[in-house]
């Protein structure tokens, strides 16, 4: 079953033709900075599963000079996915209309976690990201 998405003023949509996995919390800064918020919600895909299905031409990219970035619609300024090097790699989880069916798996960055906000659910917390082998309790990929 598919899992669509899109912005605020409705003109930019995608469509993930898979599932969604590791789902997680960024509380970087640069995600914080870029949303607007205390974290940013991602979600990971298989290659090929994703793909705009309206509104292209008016998603914009801003990479960061460290690396990473964000594609935004250019009319209404949602955040609608993470890339690297250009690429679409994750969706943020709040652009997903209904049930994406994945729940976040973790806090990563907390050592850049605003000041102002407080964590109180027992999801797994790391200071960056969580060393490469590591899989949430009783879940698979
Ligand atoms: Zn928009
Ligand atoms: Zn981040």
């Amino acid at each position: 079953m598919a899992i669509d998405g899109g912005c605020l003023c409705g003109k930019v949509r995608y469509r993930v033709s898979g599932r969604l996995f590791g789902a997680d919390h960024c509380h970087c800064s640069m995600c914080r900075r870029q949303h607007g918020a205390a974290f940013a919600t991602y979600a990971d895909f298989e290659p090929g599963e994703f793909a705009w299905i309206s509104g292209a031409d008016l998603v914009k990219i801003y990479e960061a000079p460290g690396g990473g970035g964000w594609c935004f619609c250019s009319e209404c300024g949602s955040t609608l996915a993470g890339t690297d090097d250009g690429k679409v790699t994750a969706i943020t989880l709040g652009t997903v209309e209904g049930d994406p069916g994945v729940r976040p798996e973790a806090h990563i960055f907390t050592g850049s976690r605003a000041p102002w906000h407080e964590i109180h659910d027992d999801l797994p917390q790391f200071d960056e990201r969580p060393p490469e082998n590591w899989k949430p309790p009783g879940k698979n990929p």
